[in-house]
């Protein structure tokens, strides 16, 4: 088989398997270790972690056309809602030469989360609520963005309020933002307006949004970057 592989965005790579299907993956810091069940492709000496869109929202957003990818090689990221690490894995992929504060309040989950994290030395696992960033602002420093995936109904709450104890100014906040965690009964669209109004009155200014349709439903990310 003729694998091409182009890199899309630093350590992200479009992947063609020549089968007509638009693949993404990231190049595994950890040879020989899958964290779910995620096919690997070889090409050279190297191990592309093909990333499932259907499991990641960033992943998702990536393949819907995401414009602005702040998440690098030497990023500092903190990132709230680690669950069982699929897209955290990425994640540590794409910042190599960076580190990322992965917070998961689910001890159960955390155990899981804990066995992918074992071989990436740039995850820090910490269990904790990103309700309360001061719990853990003993062990997290300043970052270049915040990654939020919590499903929760003051999400855009969660991030401004973190964002104000980690955030770099001018860094960036990336929000995975879920209608229905938020009011069952309104139209999605409604509710991403005032989600995006919250998140720009209080230090954001959205420089990109993608709808993850198909793959997950009635879900946006934004992508904004903080003025502090
Ligand atoms: N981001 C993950 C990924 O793409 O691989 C999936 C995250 S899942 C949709 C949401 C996770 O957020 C759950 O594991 C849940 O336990 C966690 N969570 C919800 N509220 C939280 C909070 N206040 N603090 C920390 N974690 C929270």
């Amino acid at each position: 088989m003729d694998i091409k592989i182009k890199e899309i965005f630093e350590n992200v790579y479009e992947i063609d398997l020549e089968d007509g299907v638009k693949r993404i993956g990231t190049k595994s810091i950890v040879k020989g270790k899958k964290v779910y069940d995620e096919k690997i492709v070889k090409v050279d000496d190297e191990e592309y972690r093909i990333w499932n869109p259907h499991k990641s929202k960033l992943g998702a957003a990536i393949i819907k056309g995401l414009k602005v990818m702040p998440i690098k090689r030497n990023s500092k990221v903190l990132y709230l809602g680690a669950s069982a690490g699929t897209t955290p894995s990425h994640v540590s992929d794409i910042a190599d030469r960076g580190i990322i504060y992965a917070v998961e309040y689910a001890p159960r989950i955390m155990r899981e989360f804990l066995d992918s994290c074992k071989d990436r030395i740039n995850l820090i696992p910490i269990l904790g609520d990103a309700n309360k960033p001061q719990e853990y602002s003993n062990i997290v420093e300043k970052v270049d963005v915040i990654y939020e995936d919590v499903a929760q109904p003051n999400q855009a709450e969660i991030l401004i309020k973190n964002a104000k104890w980690f955030l770099k100014k001018g860094g960036y906040g990336m929000i995975a933002i879920k209608a229905r965690s938020i009011d069952v009964t309104k139209d999605p669209k409604e509710i991403f307006k005032e989600q995006k109004e919250i998140l720009e009155s209080n230090g954001f200014k959205i420089v990109d949004e993608v709808d993850i349709e198909p793959f997950e439903k009635d879900h946006i990310m934004f992508v904004g970057k903080w003025l502090g």
